[in-house]
């Protein structure tokens, strides 16, 4: 049987490796070929690990041969380059990290390995993860594979246009305040933020480790759900993961909340506003109740997170020094060595975050900016809270919706000199972020031949109560009419 990438998704391509259609090893081939083929123009993967993904795929082969297979076994996926894959390098995006080798493989890969899956190779992301749209990785841009003018969003893109682009069957990215959503939205893909602590963060290359989580970026929701089984659960390594997912009794997912903030953001384009009312009447239609709700401190999420992650990443980013990892520069003496690594070896964007994130958590100005930050941090937590209590009656709802995005995928340049401008991407996607809240972005004008009403895909964002992935994916395929 000849493989069709394009029109393949992880449950199919599990069928057909099991049936004997084609095998693990031919599946892999044919990523690599389109790999070769594409990703001269897209830049998606900063490395491709051809020997290691065939080796992977013949022991797939083996496995399903004998019986012993997961529905990742044989599976393609590509993994964003700040997850640690044990003898492979890793850099986040960073020069300071260039040719640094992981000595270890993080929980996830840990996990993927045992299920059998294949690692194609490490996809482009905004350098330490900060950015929207993959324009901050030393390595080059990455494009957006439906319209190459445009960026695939960030800080996954690489992982997003991996998928976009029909090279591999799905992704791994990390979420910080919208860096799984966002591309998943910008390139018409499912993108799944998991709740915080369901997911271990050890190998994972730290941004913001209170607000940081991994998880999967796929063709449709089926695909996150299989990805996200298969790597959440507790971990002696990473301290605040969590017991598995609740099993409370099935109740029906009815109530679904539209924030107020949704129509009163400026930015929202006509595009984006009007494909989110569409949305709202298709759940209606699905016999979904769609009630107003408001979360009065959600305005401040995006000021709140820009001082607690450039906190919590200047303490994170301390450790590139030059001594222990990666880049090295001689300067007079050692801390001048240090300088000219750090000066050498960071970016713009990270610099300028590291100095914000030094003065905020300075004597003097702890209390004004990083203690305010919390305190907000906790406002917005507690709105939430509000919303989804269930004994809060009447204003109690099982999920919240917003657009994931306030429009489609933007041109390439038209935000990297505008710090402010490309903050502001985070508006809808960082609240969950804050709050730990599990999330899930999904295409919303897709079409059933594949393609997007309007020309680019736009995402719907949906958040659930801690630890309810289960909701996300409901409310998911009912919407998108998937099995
Ligand atoms: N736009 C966010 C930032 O630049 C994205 C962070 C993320 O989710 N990794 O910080």
């Amino acid at each position: 049987m000849s493989i069709d990438i394009k029109n393949l998704n992880i449950k199919s391509t599990h069928k057909h490796l099991i049936d004997g259609d084609f095998s693990a090893q031919e599946l892999t081939q044919e990523c690599l070929n389109a790999i070769k083929e594409k990703n001269k123009d897209i830049n998606a993967y900063i490395e491709v690990f051809e020997k290691t993904a065939l080796e992977q795929a013949r022991e797939a082969d083996k496995r399903i041969k004998e019986k012993k297979y997961s529905e990742l076994t044989g599976i393609p996926l590509a993994i964003k380059d700040n997850i640690l894959i044990k003898g492979q390098k890793v850099s986040a995006g960073s020069k300071i990290l260039e040719n640094y080798t992981a000595t270890y493989d993080s929980t996830v890969i840990k996990k993927l390995k045992d299920a059998g899956a294949v690692f194609l190779g490490r996809t482009n992301m905004d350098e330490f993860a900060m950015g929207s749209s993959t324009e901050t990785s030393a390595f080059g841009i990455t494009k957006n594979s439906l319209d190459v003018k445009r960026v695939p969003g960030g800080s996954s893109g690489g992982s997003a246009s991996a998928v976009a682009m029909n090279s591999c069957m799905g992704a791994l990215g990390s979420d910080t305040a919208g860096s799984i959503r966002q591309p998943s939205s910008f390139c018409g893909l499912v993108g799944l933020k998991p709740t915080y602590g369901s997911v271990s963060r050890s190998g994972l290359i730290a941004l913001g480790s209170s607000l940081d989580v991994i998880g999967p970026m796929g063709k449709t929701i089926s695909d996150v759900e299989i990805i996200f089984e298969a790597i959440k659960g507790k971990d002696e390594l990473d301290s605040t993961t969590i017991e598995e997912n609740k099993k409370t009794k099935k109740q029906e997912i009815k109530i679904i909340g539209v924030p107020s903030f949704v129509n009163e953001t400026d930015g929202l384009d006509n595009f984006a506003k009007n494909n989110f009312n569409e949305s709202i009447k298709k759940l209606e239609s699905l016999g979904y109740k769609i009630k107003k709700i408001s979360l009065p401190n959600i305005k401040y999420a995006v000021p709140s997170y820009y001082i607690i992650l450039p906190a919590e990443a200047s303490a994170n980013l301390a450790r590139f020094d030059g001594v222990r990892y990666g880049l090295h520069k001689d300067g007079e003496n050692g801390i001048d060595d240090y300088f000219k690594t750090r000066g050498a070896g960071f970016g713009k964007e990270v610099r300028r975050r590291i100095i914000l994130g030094t003065y905020v958590l300075s004597a003097g100005y702890y209390d004004a900016y990083y203690g305010k930050a919390q305190t907000v941090r906790e406002l917005i937590k507690k709105d939430f809270e509000d919303v989804f209590n269930p004994s809060n009656g009447e204003t109690g709802v099982d999920a919240i919706i917003t657009p994931t995005t306030t429009g489609p995928a933007f041109k390439i340049g038209e935000k990297i000199n505008d710090p402010i401008k490309m903050y502001l991407e985070d508006i809808f996607t960082v609240p969950a972020n804050h709050a730990g809240l599990p999330a899930i972005s999904i295409p919303s004008n897709k079409k059933l031949d594949g393609s997007f009403d309007g020309g680019l895909p736009l995402g719907l964002q949906v958040i659930a109560p801690q630890m309810d992935e289960s909701v996300l994916f409901e409310i998911g395929k009912n919407f998108l009419g998937e099995e």
